[in-house]
């Protein structure tokens, strides 16, 4: 066996043997046991999103949380649309990477990584540009451990009748999302992340009648939305499907359930933030972002001093059993701590303890 560690990363992350295991099964596409797994899965999203079936739907993708965002900008603008991206983080800068890879027409209003986008601004952007007929925004900024606040762009869209695009990777399932309050069109998130399955699909949580008004659109073959929604009505997925993850996803998401859902989670993560934050600054670790801008998911931290050597203190973390992750910062020296997953106070504790002992060399 490998020398193991816990992920204290914002995904993949920490899952539990259990989950593990239930990859021991080697299963059949067509089956029917399979399709029902699938069709399960599709209606506990959508569950977990409080969206009715009546209104929306789940589609499963294979691939990376990217893979299901890109099938979502891919497939439901054409040169007729228009997308606002809001960005202040290296996520929201692949937004833009994805419409322009599919010559789309955009706009990428550029907000500083330490802030919230502007509500003004980007009223005042779409009043230069009515041509603009979808906004998409990320929720939790991963690059940061910023959650952005969804309403008022929720609302911006309701007002002006626009589509609204919101990648919640990194925070669906760890936080409450209105979804139907917010009329989010599209949200899109993946198996890795706050739900604590393991990497190989991406979904998405879409308004039907949004989807409906976009057939036709798709610019792939294998990202297309519409076929893929399509072609899973009966719990079949159009091509070979991660099948072991699958299988992990329905068990992971009934260990969310034992859990006690978005509230538990919730709780638990908030909890391993506010430990992680309060200890750090003890050891004179100090976080990037202000409190009130400050997910309960991964925070990104200043280097304590100058001349600090992030990989030997990996390497330190490492082998008392914790791997922690690099920041993701141009232009500033940071490392980032992720709290989810299978990860408790204790390990904070811990993790604590060990660069204590590590600046203390
Ligand atoms: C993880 C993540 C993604 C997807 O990244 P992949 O590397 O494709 O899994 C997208 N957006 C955010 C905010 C994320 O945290």
């Amino acid at each position: 066996m490998k020398q193991e560690y816990k992920l204290l990363t914002p995904g993949p992350l920490t899952t539990t043997a259990t989950v593990k295991e239930a990859m021991l099964v080697d299963h059949c596409t067509w089956d029917d046991d399979y399709k029902r797994i699938t069709q399960d899965i599709r209606a506990k999203l959508l569950e977990i999103a409080g969206a009715s079936g009546q209104d929306y739907t789940s589609i499963l993708m294979q691939g990376s949380g990217s893979f299901g965002v890109e099938s979502v900008i891919s497939s439901v603008l054409d040169s007729e649309d228009c997308l606002l991206i809001l960005s202040n983080g290296a996520y929201g800068q692949r937004l833009g990477e994805i419409a322009a890879a599919h010559k789309l027409n955009f706009v990428l209003y550029e907000q500083a990584y330490n802030q919230q986008p502007d509500v003004h601004e980007v009223s005042d952007l779409l009043r230069v540009h009515p041509e603009i007929s979808h906004i998409a925004m990320v929720h939790s900024e991963t690059t940061t451990g910023m959650l952005n606040d969804l309403e008022p762009f929720a609302e911006l869209c309701k007002e002006k009748d626009l589509y609204f695009i919101v990648d919640a990777m990194s925070s669906f399932g760890g936080i409450e999302i209105d979804v139907t309050g917010l009329d989010i069109d599209y949200l899109i998130s993946s198996a890795n992340k706050c739900l604590q399955g393991v990497p190989g699909f991406s979904f998405i949580i879409a308004k039907k009648s949004s989807l409906e008004v976009s057939r036709g659109k798709a610019d792939t073959l294998s990202l297309d939305l519409h076929a893929q929604y399509d072609g899973m009505f009966d719990g079949k997925w159009r091509f070979t499907s991660p099948t072991h993850v699958v299988i992990a996803f329905e068990q992971a998401l009934k260990e969310f359930e034992a859990e006690g859902g978005i509230p538990a989670r919730h709780a638990r993560y908030a909890g391993n933030m506010g430990i992680l934050i309060e200890n750090f600054k003890e050891i004179g670790l100090m976080s990037y972002l202000t409190e009130d801008n400050q997910g309960p998911f991964i925070a990104t931290f200043h280097y304590p001093r100058d001349n600090f050597d992030f990989k030997d203190m990996y390497a330190f973390i490492k082998e008392r059993g914790y791997a922690i992750y690099p920041g993701k910062l141009n232009n500033m020296d940071t490392f980032r701590i992720g709290v989810i997953g299978e990860i408790y106070p204790e390990d904070i504790k811990l993790l604590t303890a060990v660069m204590k002992e590590y600046f203390s060399k």
